[in-house]
């Protein structure tokens, strides 16, 4: 899988891709421009939705003329674990992994914010819904990126009436391609009803998350998230921020079960992930959070966050591998 061959329009390490050239992605081992990476009708992964993947962020500094790819390891242990759920295992190497993402970072040459998306998937291209005796093939693309959803203004949520896929279904802490239709039927309920995101709940109707975010809340100055036998995805991002609350405001977050009406009643909602960044929520099925602003708590953690992923604060530069 790893014979590598540079592509035509590859760049010197230190390079920047010029307007004119083409994105390349990593596919099985080899670069190729991203328009002709392609993958036939019949793959597995595409039939059933046999696949994972992982989306990272990578953040470009303009004072420093640096690209950031943020937290690589943390998102290719997440991948290698969805990996062995899908009984996939072996994959390439963690390190290796990182190594030809920070190579196609420095081919591509780009200097805004990128989204790289590498996808583990059942490459076999057979009829027969199953999980074991079929190859894997893995994929990985970059592309210039912006806000998934707003950051700057608090967003509306509704409490969807779609149910996270359980742990006893597909379970939510792998990220498995075919469980996004939960996602999507989810967002696409919040958004058809005039909302801007969803709150899904548990099978047990606890909180889980949101479509694809994690959520946290504020009560009584506490900073509370779903544990991670909620059936949420176990979230980089939310891992960060607990890191970030801790080292730096002294909060110890409370991984607990949250009520639904807990969120009508709390002080600060936001949500949290790699494309959402950090979303405050100001209202919640018509019921406004807290003073209906984006709260003290949030603001702090977002500027903290902020300032790491972007290589400002040098505390945090073990988060980050320099791209050039
Ligand atoms: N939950 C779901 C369902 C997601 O898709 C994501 C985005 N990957 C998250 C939570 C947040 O995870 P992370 O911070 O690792 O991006």
């Amino acid at each position: 899988m790893l014979t590598e061959k540079p592509a035509a329009d590859a760049l010197p390490a230190t390079g920047v891709r010029p307007a004119s050239t083409a994105v390349v992605c990593w596919m099985d081992g080899e670069f190729v421009p991203l328009a002709e990476a392609k993958v036939g009708v019949m793959t597995h992964g595409f039939l059933y939705g046999t696949a994972t993947f992982e989306g990272i962020r990578a953040y470009w500094n303009e004072e420093q003329g640096q690209l950031y790819a943020l937290k690589l390891r943390e998102h290719y242990t997440r991948l290698s674990h969805s990996a062995r759920v899908l009984l996939m295992d072996p994959v390439l190497p963690v390190d290796e992994m990182v190594a030809l993402t920070v190579d196609l970072l420095r081919r591509n040459g780009f200097r805004q914010d990128t989204y790289v998306r590498p996808s583990i998937y059942k490459s076999t291209e057979a009829i027969g819904v199953r999980l074991h005796n079929l190859e894997n093939k893995m994929v990985v693309f970059a592309v210039p990126f912006g806000e998934y959803i707003a950051i700057d203004r608090g967003i509306t949520a509704q409490t969807v009436s779609w149910r996270r896929n359980s742990d006893m279904a597909i379970p939510a802490r792998a990220k498995i391609v075919g469980a996004y239709a939960n996602s999507a039927f989810s967002k696409s309920e919040a958004q058809l009803n005039g909302y801007d995101e969803a709150v899904v709940l548990a099978n047990d109707g606890h909180v889980s998350e949101g479509s694809a975010e994690n959520l946290f809340m504020v009560r009584d100055g506490v900073l509370i998230t779903p544990g991670v036998a909620d059936d949420i995805l176990e979230g980089v991002t939310r891992g960060a921020l607990m890191d970030l609350a801790l080292r730096e405001m002294g909060l110890v977050t409370e991984q607990r079960s949250i009520d639904r009406s807990e969120l009508y009643i709390c002080d600060e909602v936001f949500l949290c992930g790699t494309g959402a960044q950090i979303s405050p929520v100001v209202s919640i099925d018509h019921r406004t959070v807290g003073t209906g602003k984006v709260g003290p708590i949030t603001t702090r953690l977002a500027e903290l966050y902020f300032d790491a992923v972007r290589g400002r604060n040098p505390d945090y530069a073990d988060w980050l591998i320099p791209i050039y």
